[in-house]
Protein backbone atom coordinates (compact mmCIF):
# COMPACT_ATOMS: atom_id res chain seq x y z
CA UNK A 1 0.00 0.00 0.00
CA UNK A 2 1.32 3.40 -0.82
CA UNK A 3 1.98 5.53 2.05
CA UNK A 4 -0.29 8.20 1.45
CA UNK A 5 -3.16 5.47 1.65
CA UNK A 6 -2.28 5.39 5.48
CA UNK A 7 -3.19 9.03 5.82
CA UNK A 8 -5.84 9.93 2.94
CA UNK A 9 -9.34 11.66 4.21
CA UNK A 10 -7.86 11.94 7.79
CA UNK A 11 -7.74 15.53 10.03
CA UNK A 12 -4.56 14.36 12.26
CA UNK A 13 -3.01 16.30 15.12
CA UNK A 14 0.54 15.83 14.64
CA UNK A 15 0.41 12.68 17.27
CA UNK A 16 -2.01 11.14 15.35
CA UNK A 17 0.17 11.70 12.23
CA UNK A 18 2.91 10.31 14.48
CA UNK A 19 1.90 7.27 15.73
CA UNK A 20 0.31 5.94 12.14
CA UNK A 21 3.96 6.66 11.04
CA UNK A 22 5.05 4.25 14.07
CA UNK A 23 2.67 1.68 13.41
CA UNK A 24 3.02 1.68 9.55
CA UNK A 25 5.65 3.23 8.42
CA UNK A 26 8.62 3.58 10.53
CA UNK A 27 10.11 0.49 9.08
CA UNK A 28 10.74 1.89 5.71
CA UNK A 29 12.73 4.50 4.10
CA UNK A 30 10.11 6.85 4.66
CA UNK A 31 10.81 10.00 6.90
CA UNK A 32 8.66 11.27 9.43
CA UNK A 33 9.54 14.44 8.49
CA UNK A 34 8.91 13.90 4.49
CA UNK A 35 5.47 13.04 5.30
CA UNK A 36 4.55 16.29 7.51
CA UNK A 37 6.19 18.09 4.10
CA UNK A 38 3.29 16.19 2.15
CA UNK A 39 0.55 16.61 4.08
CA UNK A 40 -1.71 19.95 4.58
CA UNK A 41 -1.98 21.47 7.51
CA UNK A 42 -4.33 24.43 9.15
CA UNK A 43 -4.16 26.35 12.92
CA UNK A 44 -6.19 24.51 15.22
CA UNK A 45 -7.80 27.57 17.21
CA UNK A 46 -8.37 30.31 14.38
CA UNK A 47 -8.43 33.23 16.74
CA UNK A 48 -10.41 36.51 14.56
CA UNK A 49 -10.42 39.35 16.78
CA UNK A 50 -12.54 38.44 19.72
CA UNK A 51 -14.03 35.32 17.89
CA UNK A 52 -12.51 32.39 18.05
CA UNK A 53 -13.06 28.84 16.07
CA UNK A 54 -11.91 25.51 16.44
CA UNK A 55 -10.71 24.29 12.98
CA UNK A 56 -11.71 20.18 14.44
CA UNK A 57 -15.27 20.95 15.38
CA UNK A 58 -16.57 24.33 13.91
CA UNK A 59 -17.73 25.28 17.46
CA UNK A 60 -19.60 28.86 17.24
CA UNK A 61 -20.21 28.81 21.40
CA UNK A 62 -16.93 30.96 22.69
CA UNK A 63 -18.29 29.56 26.28
CA UNK A 64 -16.55 26.12 25.42
CA UNK A 65 -13.07 28.13 24.28
CA UNK A 66 -11.02 28.60 27.42
CA UNK A 67 -7.41 30.46 27.32
CA UNK A 68 -4.56 29.70 29.98
CA UNK A 69 -1.39 32.20 29.62
CA UNK A 70 1.80 30.05 29.48
CA UNK A 71 4.94 31.54 29.31
CA UNK A 72 3.82 35.08 28.62
CA UNK A 73 1.64 33.90 25.62
CA UNK A 74 -2.15 32.55 25.34
CA UNK A 75 -3.43 29.04 25.07
CA UNK A 76 -6.61 28.33 23.65
CA UNK A 77 -8.23 24.78 24.17
CA UNK A 78 -11.39 23.70 22.64
CA UNK A 79 -13.36 21.48 25.18
CA UNK A 80 -16.51 20.85 22.44
CA UNK A 81 -14.51 17.93 20.70
CA UNK A 82 -12.29 17.31 23.76
CA UNK A 83 -12.97 13.94 24.06
CA UNK A 84 -11.33 13.45 20.48
CA UNK A 85 -8.20 14.35 21.72
CA UNK A 86 -7.43 17.72 23.57
CA UNK A 87 -6.29 20.28 21.10
CA UNK A 88 -4.81 23.75 21.02
CA UNK A 89 -4.09 26.84 19.64
CA UNK A 90 0.01 25.90 19.93
CA UNK A 91 -0.82 22.72 17.51
CA UNK A 92 -1.72 22.19 13.93
CA UNK A 93 -4.34 20.17 12.02
CA UNK A 94 -2.83 17.92 9.39
CA UNK A 95 -4.94 16.69 6.39
CA UNK A 96 -5.08 14.75 2.74
CA UNK A 97 -8.27 14.63 1.11
CA UNK A 98 -9.23 11.79 -1.10
CA UNK A 99 -8.48 13.15 -4.60
CA UNK A 100 -9.21 9.67 -6.55
CA UNK A 101 -11.56 9.92 -9.15
CA UNK A 102 -14.51 7.24 -8.90
CA UNK A 103 -13.77 5.15 -12.17
CA UNK A 104 -15.64 1.94 -12.90
CA UNK A 105 -12.58 -0.77 -11.75
CA UNK A 106 -14.14 -3.44 -11.57
CA UNK A 107 -17.38 -5.08 -13.53
CA UNK A 108 -17.50 -8.00 -11.35
CA UNK A 109 -20.39 -6.70 -8.00
CA UNK A 110 -18.67 -6.60 -4.29
CA UNK A 111 -22.08 -7.85 -3.31
CA UNK A 112 -22.23 -11.15 -1.26
CA UNK A 113 -25.65 -11.04 0.20
CA UNK A 114 -28.10 -13.78 -0.85
CA UNK A 115 -31.25 -11.85 -0.25
CA UNK A 116 -33.56 -10.25 -2.41
CA UNK A 117 -35.19 -6.90 -2.35
CA UNK A 118 -39.32 -5.81 -2.18
CA UNK A 119 -40.52 -4.15 -5.43
CA UNK A 120 -40.46 -1.46 -2.91
CA UNK A 121 -37.11 -1.38 -1.91
CA UNK A 122 -35.83 -2.18 -5.61
CA UNK A 123 -37.95 0.65 -7.27
CA UNK A 124 -36.21 3.17 -4.21
CA UNK A 125 -32.82 1.79 -4.75
CA UNK A 126 -32.59 2.23 -8.47
CA UNK A 127 -34.07 5.96 -7.53
CA UNK A 128 -31.14 6.83 -5.40
CA UNK A 129 -28.89 4.98 -8.14
CA UNK A 130 -29.66 7.38 -10.56
CA UNK A 131 -29.07 10.48 -8.79
CA UNK A 132 -25.42 8.96 -6.70
CA UNK A 133 -23.68 11.45 -9.20
CA UNK A 134 -25.25 14.69 -8.12
CA UNK A 135 -23.22 15.87 -5.17
CA UNK A 136 -25.55 19.32 -5.22
CA UNK A 137 -28.25 17.39 -3.74
CA UNK A 138 -28.15 14.86 -0.37
CA UNK A 139 -30.65 12.91 -0.90
CA UNK A 140 -33.26 11.69 2.05
CA UNK A 141 -34.75 8.08 2.55
CA UNK A 142 -38.03 8.21 4.32
CA UNK A 143 -38.63 4.73 4.83
CA UNK A 144 -40.76 3.64 7.68
CA UNK A 145 -39.41 1.50 10.46
CA UNK A 146 -38.64 -2.29 8.99
CA UNK A 147 -39.01 -0.82 5.33
CA UNK A 148 -35.56 -2.62 4.98
CA UNK A 149 -33.60 0.86 4.33
CA UNK A 150 -30.13 -0.82 4.58
CA UNK A 151 -30.84 -3.28 2.35
CA UNK A 152 -32.05 -1.00 -0.11
CA UNK A 153 -28.41 0.70 -0.31
CA UNK A 154 -26.58 -2.45 -0.81
CA UNK A 155 -26.85 -1.58 -4.66
CA UNK A 156 -25.87 1.79 -4.05
CA UNK A 157 -22.81 1.24 -1.78
CA UNK A 158 -21.73 -1.89 -4.46
CA UNK A 159 -21.59 0.50 -7.24
CA UNK A 160 -19.16 2.87 -5.37
CA UNK A 161 -17.16 -0.08 -4.65
CA UNK A 162 -17.00 -0.51 -8.35
CA UNK A 163 -15.56 2.40 -8.87
CA UNK A 164 -13.07 2.17 -6.50
CA UNK A 165 -14.39 4.64 -3.89
CA UNK A 166 -15.13 4.87 -0.11
CA UNK A 167 -17.81 4.79 2.31
CA UNK A 168 -18.94 5.75 5.62
CA UNK A 169 -22.44 4.64 7.43
CA UNK A 170 -22.83 6.74 10.20
CA UNK A 171 -25.55 7.25 12.88
CA UNK A 172 -25.67 8.98 15.99
CA UNK A 173 -26.23 6.15 18.02
CA UNK A 174 -23.50 3.58 18.81
CA UNK A 175 -26.32 1.06 19.61
CA UNK A 176 -27.15 1.61 15.49
CA UNK A 177 -23.93 1.30 14.26
CA UNK A 178 -23.46 -2.37 16.52
CA UNK A 179 -26.15 -3.71 15.18
CA UNK A 180 -25.22 -2.39 11.49
CA UNK A 181 -21.86 -3.80 11.19
CA UNK A 182 -22.40 -7.65 11.44
CA UNK A 183 -24.87 -6.89 8.56
CA UNK A 184 -22.61 -4.62 6.37
CA UNK A 185 -19.85 -6.92 6.59
CA UNK A 186 -21.68 -10.23 5.46
CA UNK A 187 -23.23 -8.46 2.80
CA UNK A 188 -19.62 -7.70 1.18
CA UNK A 189 -17.86 -9.74 2.72
CA UNK A 190 -14.35 -9.57 0.41
CA UNK A 191 -13.71 -5.83 1.52
CA UNK A 192 -12.83 -4.25 4.26
CA UNK A 193 -15.50 -3.34 6.94
CA UNK A 194 -14.16 -1.34 9.92
CA UNK A 195 -17.02 -0.17 13.39
CA UNK A 196 -15.23 2.90 14.87
CA UNK A 197 -17.05 4.70 17.69
CA UNK A 198 -15.90 6.39 21.01
CA UNK A 199 -16.55 3.20 23.53
CA UNK A 200 -14.68 0.78 21.24
CA UNK A 201 -10.46 0.02 21.49
CA UNK A 202 -10.35 0.13 17.34
CA UNK A 203 -8.67 2.82 15.59
CA UNK A 204 -9.31 3.56 12.30
CA UNK A 205 -7.39 2.05 9.15
CA UNK A 206 -8.04 2.24 6.11
CA UNK A 207 -10.94 0.47 5.32
CA UNK A 208 -13.75 0.43 2.11
CA UNK A 209 -16.54 0.99 4.45
CA UNK A 210 -16.48 2.72 7.61
CA UNK A 211 -19.33 2.17 10.08
CA UNK A 212 -18.99 5.32 12.34
CA UNK A 213 -20.73 7.28 15.17
CA UNK A 214 -21.62 10.88 13.28
CA UNK A 215 -18.60 12.36 16.11
CA UNK A 216 -15.97 10.40 15.17
CA UNK A 217 -16.79 12.09 11.50
CA UNK A 218 -14.84 14.44 13.16
CA UNK A 219 -11.64 12.98 12.75
CA UNK A 220 -12.28 12.90 8.84
CA UNK A 221 -11.61 16.00 5.69
CA UNK A 222 -12.99 14.78 2.29
CA UNK A 223 -12.58 11.31 2.84
CA UNK A 224 -15.81 9.68 1.47
CA UNK A 225 -17.45 9.27 -2.00
CA UNK A 226 -21.04 8.18 -0.23
CA UNK A 227 -22.01 9.08 3.21
CA UNK A 228 -25.16 7.58 4.41
CA UNK A 229 -25.99 9.47 7.37
CA UNK A 230 -28.90 6.51 9.37
CA UNK A 231 -31.04 8.23 12.26
CA UNK A 232 -30.19 11.43 10.60
CA UNK A 233 -33.01 13.04 13.22
CA UNK A 234 -31.71 11.11 16.76
CA UNK A 235 -30.13 12.74 19.09
CA UNK A 236 -27.23 14.00 19.19
CA UNK A 237 -26.79 14.64 15.83
CA UNK A 238 -30.19 16.57 15.21
CA UNK A 239 -29.63 20.09 15.71
CA UNK A 240 -25.83 19.36 16.66
CA UNK A 241 -24.12 21.97 14.43
CA UNK A 242 -20.97 20.68 15.25
CA UNK A 243 -21.79 17.20 13.66
CA UNK A 244 -23.74 18.71 10.74
CA UNK A 245 -20.19 20.40 10.00
CA UNK A 246 -18.68 16.65 10.72
CA UNK A 247 -20.82 15.44 8.17
CA UNK A 248 -20.31 17.87 5.38
CA UNK A 249 -16.31 17.89 5.86
CA UNK A 250 -16.09 13.96 6.07
CA UNK A 251 -17.80 13.81 2.42
CA UNK A 252 -15.64 14.57 -0.80
CA UNK A 253 -16.47 17.54 -2.49
CA UNK A 254 -18.28 15.51 -5.25
CA UNK A 255 -19.41 12.83 -3.08
CA UNK A 256 -22.58 12.18 -2.28
CA UNK A 257 -24.90 12.46 0.95
CA UNK A 258 -27.92 9.95 1.86
CA UNK A 259 -29.67 10.54 4.56
CA UNK A 260 -32.18 8.06 6.15
CA UNK A 261 -34.98 7.97 8.63
CA UNK A 262 -38.34 7.01 9.67
CA UNK A 263 -39.24 10.37 10.96
CA UNK A 264 -37.71 13.46 9.42
CA UNK A 265 -37.12 16.10 11.58
CA UNK A 266 -38.63 19.91 10.48
CA UNK A 267 -35.53 21.19 9.33
CA UNK A 268 -35.14 18.49 6.99
CA UNK A 269 -38.80 18.38 5.86
CA UNK A 270 -38.43 21.78 4.91
CA UNK A 271 -35.51 21.40 2.87
CA UNK A 272 -37.27 18.84 0.84
CA UNK A 273 -39.84 21.16 0.32
CA UNK A 274 -37.66 23.71 -0.79
CA UNK A 275 -36.01 20.78 -3.35
CA UNK A 276 -32.58 21.35 -1.92
CA UNK A 277 -32.79 17.69 -0.62
CA UNK A 278 -34.43 14.75 -2.56
CA UNK A 279 -36.44 12.33 -1.11
CA UNK A 280 -37.60 8.74 -2.03
CA UNK A 281 -40.81 7.54 0.18
CA UNK A 282 -40.42 3.82 1.54
CA UNK A 283 -44.43 4.09 3.07
CA UNK A 284 -44.43 0.04 3.57
CA UNK A 285 -42.22 -2.70 5.15
CA UNK A 286 -40.06 -5.10 2.97
CA UNK A 287 -42.28 -8.06 4.14
CA UNK A 288 -45.70 -6.30 3.15
CA UNK A 289 -47.15 -6.73 6.23
CA UNK A 290 -48.66 -2.95 7.87
CA UNK A 291 -47.57 -0.97 10.44
CA UNK A 292 -48.74 -2.35 14.00
CA UNK A 293 -51.40 0.58 14.87
CA UNK A 294 -50.94 1.77 18.59
CA UNK A 295 -53.83 1.05 20.93
CA UNK A 296 -54.43 3.63 23.47
CA UNK A 297 -54.83 2.62 27.46
CA UNK A 298 -55.76 5.19 30.08
CA UNK A 299 -54.53 4.18 33.30
CA UNK A 300 -55.05 6.97 35.52
CA UNK A 301 -52.30 8.49 38.07
CA UNK A 302 -50.05 4.98 36.96
CA UNK A 303 -46.95 6.44 39.29
CA UNK A 304 -48.41 6.63 42.15
CA UNK A 305 -49.75 3.14 41.57
CA UNK A 306 -46.26 2.01 40.67
CA UNK A 307 -44.40 3.46 43.39
CA UNK A 308 -47.44 1.93 45.62
CA UNK A 309 -47.03 -1.40 44.11
CA UNK A 310 -51.20 -1.40 43.57
CA UNK A 311 -52.31 -4.37 42.28
CA UNK A 312 -55.57 -3.50 42.23
CA UNK A 313 -55.04 -0.31 40.06
CA UNK A 314 -55.52 -0.22 35.87
CA UNK A 315 -51.87 -0.18 35.64
CA UNK A 316 -51.18 -3.84 37.11
CA UNK A 317 -54.06 -5.15 35.04
CA UNK A 318 -52.80 -3.86 31.73
CA UNK A 319 -49.34 -5.28 32.69
CA UNK A 320 -50.46 -9.03 33.63
CA UNK A 321 -52.03 -8.53 30.18
CA UNK A 322 -49.28 -7.60 28.64
CA UNK A 323 -46.57 -10.07 30.14
CA UNK A 324 -49.09 -12.69 29.26
CA UNK A 325 -48.95 -12.36 25.69
CA UNK A 326 -46.45 -15.03 23.57
CA UNK A 327 -43.18 -13.24 22.49
CA UNK A 328 -40.54 -11.01 23.92
CA UNK A 329 -41.65 -7.92 25.39
CA UNK A 330 -40.71 -4.49 26.00
CA UNK A 331 -41.73 -1.50 28.30
CA UNK A 332 -40.64 2.20 27.68
CA UNK A 333 -40.59 4.74 30.66
CA UNK A 334 -39.08 8.03 30.40
CA UNK A 335 -38.21 7.94 33.90
CA UNK A 336 -34.99 5.26 35.05
CA UNK A 337 -36.19 5.37 38.50
CA UNK A 338 -39.44 4.06 37.57
CA UNK A 339 -38.24 1.30 35.54
CA UNK A 340 -35.97 0.31 38.41
CA UNK A 341 -39.00 0.21 40.84
CA UNK A 342 -41.15 -1.51 37.77
CA UNK A 343 -38.17 -4.22 37.38
CA UNK A 344 -38.55 -4.76 41.32
CA UNK A 345 -41.98 -4.91 40.92
CA UNK A 346 -42.53 -7.19 38.12
CA UNK A 347 -39.91 -9.39 39.63
CA UNK A 348 -41.97 -9.75 42.71
CA UNK A 349 -45.03 -10.79 40.86
CA UNK A 350 -44.08 -12.62 38.12
CA UNK A 351 -41.33 -15.11 39.40
CA UNK A 352 -41.15 -17.38 36.42
CA UNK A 353 -40.40 -13.96 34.26
CA UNK A 354 -36.47 -13.36 33.01
CA UNK A 355 -36.44 -9.64 32.79
CA UNK A 356 -33.86 -6.88 32.87
CA UNK A 357 -33.58 -3.17 32.46
CA UNK A 358 -31.36 -0.69 30.84
CA UNK A 359 -30.54 2.76 30.35
CA UNK A 360 -28.12 5.19 28.56
CA UNK A 361 -25.28 4.59 30.98
CA UNK A 362 -25.72 1.47 31.86
CA UNK A 363 -22.04 -0.17 31.55
CA UNK A 364 -24.10 -3.19 30.61
CA UNK A 365 -26.63 -1.90 28.27
CA UNK A 366 -25.19 -3.69 24.82
CA UNK A 367 -24.89 -7.23 26.96
CA UNK A 368 -28.67 -6.65 27.76
CA UNK A 369 -29.45 -5.79 24.29
CA UNK A 370 -27.77 -8.95 23.12
CA UNK A 371 -29.51 -11.21 25.72
CA UNK A 372 -32.91 -9.70 24.92
CA UNK A 373 -32.15 -10.41 21.09
CA UNK A 374 -31.21 -14.16 21.98
CA UNK A 375 -34.02 -14.94 24.07
CA UNK A 376 -32.46 -15.32 27.60
CA UNK A 377 -34.85 -12.55 28.60
CA UNK A 378 -38.78 -12.68 28.14
CA UNK A 379 -39.27 -8.87 29.16
CA UNK A 380 -37.14 -5.49 29.19
CA UNK A 381 -37.73 -2.46 30.26
CA UNK A 382 -36.00 0.81 28.60
CA UNK A 383 -35.60 4.30 28.42
CA UNK A 384 -35.55 5.57 25.22
CA UNK A 385 -32.71 4.63 24.37
CA UNK A 386 -33.88 1.74 22.20
CA UNK A 387 -36.38 3.56 20.35
CA UNK A 388 -34.02 2.88 17.35
CA UNK A 389 -31.86 0.20 15.40
CA UNK A 390 -32.37 -2.75 17.09
CA UNK A 391 -34.59 -5.41 16.33
CA UNK A 392 -36.31 -8.28 18.45
CA UNK A 393 -37.80 -10.90 16.83
CA UNK A 394 -41.52 -12.03 17.88
CA UNK A 395 -41.68 -8.74 20.19
CA UNK A 396 -44.78 -6.54 21.84
CA UNK A 397 -44.39 -2.87 22.80
CA UNK A 398 -45.78 -1.24 26.00
CA UNK A 399 -45.40 2.35 26.44
CA UNK A 400 -45.92 3.32 29.80
CA UNK A 401 -46.12 7.33 30.74
CA UNK A 402 -46.68 7.90 26.98
CA UNK A 403 -47.79 10.65 28.02
CA UNK A 404 -44.39 12.41 28.99
CA UNK A 405 -42.80 15.27 27.63
CA UNK A 406 -39.87 13.08 26.52
CA UNK A 407 -41.57 10.51 24.26
CA UNK A 408 -41.85 13.21 20.98
CA UNK A 409 -44.27 12.08 18.04
CA UNK A 410 -41.06 10.66 16.21
CA UNK A 411 -39.65 8.53 19.60
CA UNK A 412 -43.66 7.03 19.74
CA UNK A 413 -43.30 6.34 16.39
CA UNK A 414 -39.97 4.59 16.86
CA UNK A 415 -40.58 2.79 19.43
CA UNK A 416 -43.61 1.19 18.12
CA UNK A 417 -41.75 0.81 14.88
CA UNK A 418 -40.40 -2.10 17.05
CA UNK A 419 -42.70 -4.65 16.66
CA UNK A 420 -43.30 -6.84 13.78
CA UNK A 421 -40.39 -6.22 11.98
CA UNK A 422 -39.49 -10.00 11.07
CA UNK A 423 -41.37 -11.66 8.50
CA UNK A 424 -41.96 -14.24 10.29
CA UNK A 425 -43.62 -12.36 13.22
CA UNK A 426 -45.22 -9.51 11.22
CA UNK A 427 -47.68 -8.34 13.75
CA UNK A 428 -47.77 -7.80 17.63
CA UNK A 429 -49.15 -5.69 20.27
CA UNK A 430 -48.32 -1.99 20.48
CA UNK A 431 -50.19 -0.24 23.87
CA UNK A 432 -49.87 3.36 25.28
CA UNK A 433 -50.26 3.44 28.39
CA UNK A 434 -51.50 7.18 29.42
CA UNK A 435 -52.66 9.68 32.40
CA UNK A 436 -54.19 12.03 29.17
CA UNK A 437 -53.65 11.93 25.92
CA UNK A 438 -50.95 14.32 24.52
CA UNK A 439 -50.90 15.77 20.52
CA UNK A 440 -47.69 13.78 20.24
CA UNK A 441 -49.42 10.76 20.53
CA UNK A 442 -52.48 11.91 18.13
CA UNK A 443 -49.62 12.96 15.94
CA UNK A 444 -48.01 9.32 16.16
CA UNK A 445 -50.57 7.33 15.38
CA UNK A 446 -51.74 9.86 12.65
CA UNK A 447 -48.40 9.24 11.04
CA UNK A 448 -48.59 5.21 11.66
CA UNK A 449 -52.26 5.36 9.85
CA UNK A 450 -51.20 7.53 6.99
CA UNK A 451 -48.27 5.56 6.25
CA UNK A 452 -50.41 2.93 6.09
CA UNK A 453 -53.07 4.66 3.87
CA UNK A 454 -49.39 5.37 1.09
CA UNK A 455 -48.61 1.94 1.54
CA UNK A 456 -52.13 0.72 0.38
CA UNK A 457 -52.38 3.19 -2.25
CA UNK A 458 -49.35 1.78 -4.00
CA UNK A 459 -49.84 -1.89 -3.55
CA UNK A 460 -47.65 -2.55 -1.31
CA UNK A 461 -49.51 -4.00 1.41
CA UNK A 462 -49.74 -7.42 -0.55
CA UNK A 463 -49.99 -10.01 2.79
CA UNK A 464 -52.74 -10.97 4.32
CA UNK A 465 -52.79 -10.82 7.83
ZN1 LIG B 1 -13.28 21.72 18.79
Amino acid sequence: MEWKEYFIGQLMTQKEVELIWNKYLSQSSLKLETIFNHLYSMPTIKIKQKYILCSRCNCQDQQQYYMISFNKSKIIYCCACIQMGRISSSDFLYYLPNNKPLKIRNKKSFLTWQGELSPQQHKASQEVLKQLNDSNHPHLIHAVTGAGKTEMLFPNIDEILRKGGKIAVASPRVDVCIELFPRIKSAFNSVKVLLLHGKSETKYEPCDILITTTHQLLRFFQAFDLLIVDEVDAFPYVDNDCLHFAVNRAVKEKGKLIFMTATPDKKIVKAVKKGLIYETVLPARFHGFPLVEPLFFWLGDWKSHLISEQTNSKLFSSLKDFVALDGRKLIFIANIKLAILLSEWLNKQFKSLSLSYVYSSDPLRHMKVEKMREGSYDLLISTSILERGVTFENCHVYILGAEDPLFSKSALVQMSGRVGRKASYPSGIVIFGHYGITNEMKRAVKEIREMNQLARKRGLLNAKI
